[in-house]
């Protein structure tokens, strides 16, 4: 049974965690698997102890996590994007906003749970490719518009991932925080979409000091805004939209200090700044606070109008399942706890 979103008119943050497999380069540097995933729910890391002690441990330490669903290595693109991603695409068609995220460190699976390859969409595909079939479903009068807008921040400088170039100024307006000149690709089909976003993702900045590994400190936010026309009581036609933010953050290995110190000297570096303001804009967010630090950073204020209030917010932590990766594991498992 998939956890299911609250009702009109609530907020609600749902958590998953992800595992990916093992992969071959890591089998063979002879590392172990640490992770395992018990009852789809929790998530048990056999580093601690024997698994016949997990109840034990469980009950005495609690050193476990229990989330709304975990994936095992297992599961499946389509798994993974009907449990986490389906009703956010339902609540947009009927002019709800709402945000999936993608946390974790650098190689844990977030672009691959995001965009994924040709041959696995990731949420991002699923999402705009069940969205053409359910606004099919609903109309064939061309009622519904869909927009998508791909941009990238990178040490707090907005790009459009679809036409590069200069930086996006952010503007402020009574929709909310809007990226000045940013493509708005209307969509028509499913089947330009993944050739359009990976192109997207190839535009994504490299770090110049880890040239193989591309998009560690970027988050790359695609937007799909989907307009349509009511009819009120009075026969009056209104305009009405709704706004889905998919996002694959930055790699979350330095962002994790947490400590006040630590924090405002990667502050101070432009290092993760909109990391660390997405983590603060969350835990007020979880602890009912009136304030939401919104204006920290530039991704959480083209956030703004997804996060909180009425929007549904979802969280998938990507973890490897490696011993080598075992402390970066464990600190994306608690960061991904506080968001409950
Ligand atoms: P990140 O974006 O978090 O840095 P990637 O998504 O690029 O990590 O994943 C790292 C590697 O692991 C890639 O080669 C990717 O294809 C592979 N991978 C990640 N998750 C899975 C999965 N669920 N199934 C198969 N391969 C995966
Ligand atoms: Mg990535």
């Amino acid at each position: 049974k998939s956890p299911s979103l609250k009702e009109e008119n609530e907020s609600r943050i749902l958590v998953f965690v992800r595992v990916r497999p093992l992969a071959k380069n890591e089998t063979e540097a002879g590392s172990r698997c640490c992770v395992r995933v018990v009852d789809r729910r929790d998530v048990f890391l056999t580093e601690f102890a024997s698994e016949k002690d997990y109840l034990r441990l469980k009950r005495l330490r609690g050193r476990h996590f229990a989330f709304d669903a975990s994936f095992p290595d297992s599961a499946t693109q389509q798994e993974v994007y009907s449990t986490t991603t389906s009703e956010l695409v339902e609540a947009v068609l009927q002019g709800r906003n709402g945000s999936v995220f993608c946390y974790g460190a650098t190689g844990a699976g977030k672009t691959y749970t995001m965009l994924g390859t040709v041959e696995s969409p990731g949420v991002m595909v699923l999402a705009i490719k069940d969205l053409f079939s359910k606004i099919r479903m609903r109309s064939c009068d061309g009622n519904h518009a869909v927009h998508l807008s791909y941009l990238e921040v990178y040490n707090e400088t907005v790009r459009d991932l679809l036409s590069p170039g200069r930086p996006l100024v952010l503007r402020e307006d009574k929709q909310g925080t809007v990226a000045a000149g940013l493509t708005q690709y209307r969509a028509y089909s499913t089947e330009e979409v993944m050739i359009l976003l990976q192109q997207g993702n190839h535009n994504r900045t490299t770090e110049p000091t880890r040239a193989n590994e591309t998009s560690s400190r970027s988050h790359a936010i695609l937007q799909v805004v989907v307009e349509y026309r009511v009819k009120d009581a009075g026969m009056n036609i209104i305009n009405k939209m709704g706004k889905l933010s998919l996002i694959d953050l930055a790699g979350s290995e330095r962002a994790l200090a947490t400590d006040q110190r630590t924090i405002r000297s990667l502050e101070g570096a432009n290092i993760n700044r909109s990391l660390l303001a997405l983590s603060s804009c969350i835990n007020a967010l979880v602890e009912g606070k009136k304030h939401i630090p919104y204006r920290n950073s530039k991704l959480t204020q083209l956030l703004k109008d997804s996060l909180g209030g009425t929007c549904n917010t979802v969280m998938i932590a990507n973890i490897s399942p490696s011993n080598l990766s075992f402390g970066e594991t464990q600190n994306t498992l608690h960061w991904a706890d506080r968001a409950k």
